[in-house]
């Protein structure tokens, strides 16, 4: 007979980062007292690490497994978010000198990038607000993500996106049913735009009045890397960098699992990856940890990372100083060499952000970051078959005859 879990969060309350205070689970999403962020605080002391594990692994094949350190109390019924596979990728490693490389495939998830997973807890949490309408400001990821969302659960959204994000993403998030507000301007100006709105209307903007628990979504992918690895934490992991929320709380979990006694202590850096067109946290890191000075004008083809002022900025830079981590940032020449080889590698077609990740784990190995036998994992988080691929390398169209295909292919054919 199966055993009847009782599956619940540990939510204590949200505890602001700069001033302590501790403070009840409701509306706010900022310190009541100092302004500063609230982050979800859990109180796992009355679990032993056993329990909680068989809780974990008993739990459905999704996200939603790790519903304990999770800020919803009943997780929505949605689509089958998370559980993507880790993948060993000898090719790929061999490719860029790393000894023992893990894939982390997050393109894989419903709108084919990992935004599903801090999408899939705010809006839990706007259903347990009673909200009826989600919006967002997005790179063009978040835009699907929360289209997907609020039409699985028949809610209304609006997704802004500055209007030079690419159509294809554009369209995908139209195509279910959100209202795609194009704005012109960078990431930054669309963000301040959602602000003002967010204090006129009472809508769940799940990057600004839901942040505190769209976040925590972000934690799930280090959570199942380390439930893949036999609960072991990964040597290294390598982060893409946007706002900073999935390399903050990759700190967070890391810290949550050893807190819980999940695995054992010892040392799992995190490194950053940017783009050099926008690389205020890679910067700040290789300048020394310092403060993080904001791009203004972003200039990357790696549009999801494109965010010159990140709300995780300085966070990123202090957890990844803290893991004894460090950060690279790469050539949109280096970005698209690498979205190719590792799709020639290891058959996975990435996004721009993809690239970066596998560009900046490169330019670590050659600095001597990696030991030979550490394992090094990469997140990759968006799909490339949502927008542009970043190697539009289409051959001219041939005549159905053979003569003119080996010539035209003899390069290939060798
Ligand atoms: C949003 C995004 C990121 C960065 O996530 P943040 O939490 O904003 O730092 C990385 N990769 C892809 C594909 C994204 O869409
Ligand atoms: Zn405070």
């Amino acid at each position: 007979m199966a055993t009847i879990v009782t599956r619940r969060t540990a939510l204590r309350g949200l505890r602001c980062r700069a001033c302590g205070a501790l403070q009840p689970a409701d509306e706010r999403y900022v310190c009541a007292d100092c302004y500063g962020p609230i982050e979800p605080e859990y109180d796992l002391a009355s679990r032993s690490a056993q329990e909680l594990r068989d809780e974990i692994e008993s739990g459905p094949r999704s996200l939603w497994r790790y519903a304990p350190l999770l800020p919803v109390a009943e997780p929505v019924s949605h689509y089958a978010v998370g559980w993507t596979p880790l993948h060993e990728a000898p090719r790929l490693g061999t490719a860029i000198g790393i000894g023992r490389v893990l894939l982390k495939d997050d393109s894989r998830n419903p709108s084919l990038s990992f935004k599903d997973r801090p999408v899939a807890v705010a809006v839990a949490r706007a259903l347990e607000l009673g909200l009826d309408t989600l919006a967002c400001a997005s790179t063009g990821n978040l835009a699907g993500a929360v289209a997907a969302a609020a039409a699985r659960n028949g809610l209304r959204a609006f997704v802004f996106v500055p209007a030079t994000t690419d159509d294809e993403k554009v369209a995908g998030a139209a195509a279910y049913g959100a209202t795609v507000v194009r704005v012109r301007g960078t990431y930054d100006q669309v963000n301040r735009l959602c602000g003002r709105l967010a204090d006129e209307e009472r809508w769940g903007f799940v990057n600004f009045t839901l942040r505190p628990y769209y976040a925590e979504g972000s934690k799930t992918l280090l959570f199942e890397c380390v439930e893949q690895l036999g609960w072991r934490l990964p040597d290294h992991v390598i982060v893409p960098v946007g706002s900073g929320a999935l390399l903050t709380r990759t700190a967070t979990a890391i810290a949550q699992l050893k807190g819980a006694s999940l695995v054992d202590e010892k040392p799992c850096r995190i490194h950053a990856a940017q783009p050099a067109g926008c690389a205020p946290v890679s910067d700040a890191v290789l300048d020394g940890y310092r403060v993080v000075r904001p791009v203004r004008d972003p200039a990357t083809l790696a549009r999801s990372l494109a965010i010159g002022a990140p709300a995780d900025g300085d966070g990123s830079v202090a957890a990844i100083c803290e893991s004894g981590g460090s950060a690279a940032s790469v050539s949109d020449a280096d970005v698209l060499e690498c979205c190719e080889l590792i799709a020639r590698t290891e058959g996975l077609l990435v996004e721009p952000a993809g690239g970066v990740v596998v560009a900046a784990a490169r330019a670590l190995a050659r600095r001597g970051v990696f030991g030979a036998d550490e394992s090094v994992v990469l997140y990759l988080t968006g799909n490339a078959y949502k927008g542009s691929f970043a190697t539009p390398r289409l051959t001219d169209v041939i005549d159905a005859d053979s003569d003119e295909f080996r010539s035209a292919y003899a390069g290939v054919l060798g």
